[in-house]
């Protein structure tokens, strides 16, 4: 999957502003923000989306939000609260095609989502 853009950051062919790596996950921030604080957190495993995940991918995935919830803590949004969001096919807004959680603080949010 070269052609997958995720896939390429996660290799560093594409340049992104990382904030935690490590041998099964890369976070870097959002190149259009929605809110204050705007991660996104990718497996270094194309995975197309959520629904193709398998048994085998349930520790890369919990690993993939305990990260998240690091980061919280790390960015200061932890306290006043956040919101980690996974789109999942078109209908619900997912445009790149490479599992990944969206870390979103420093605001408010609205229930429920638009
Ligand atoms: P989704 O719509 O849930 O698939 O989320 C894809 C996210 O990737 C969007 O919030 C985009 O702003 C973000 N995005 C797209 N290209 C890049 C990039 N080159 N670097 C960082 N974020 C990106
Ligand atoms: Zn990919």
């Amino acid at each position: 999957m070269s052609e997958c853009l995720f896939c390429r950051i996660g290799k560093g062919e594409i340049p992104a502003k990382i904030v935690h790596q490590d041998d099964r996950i890369v976070a870097f921030e959002d190149i259009n923000p929605q809110a204050p604080t705007h991660t996104l957190l990718i497996t270094r495993k194309h995975i197309p989306t959520l629904s193709d995940a398998t048994e085998e991918d349930r520790d890369l995935l919990g690993h993939l939000m305990l990260v998240a919830a690091g980061l919280a803590k790390q960015k200061g949004i932890d306290s006043s609260g956040y919101r980690v969001v996974a789109n999942c096919r078109e209908g619900a807004g997912q445009s790149v095609f490479h599992v990944h959680l969206h870390l979103l603080g420093g605001r408010v949010f609205r229930w429920p989502p638009g």
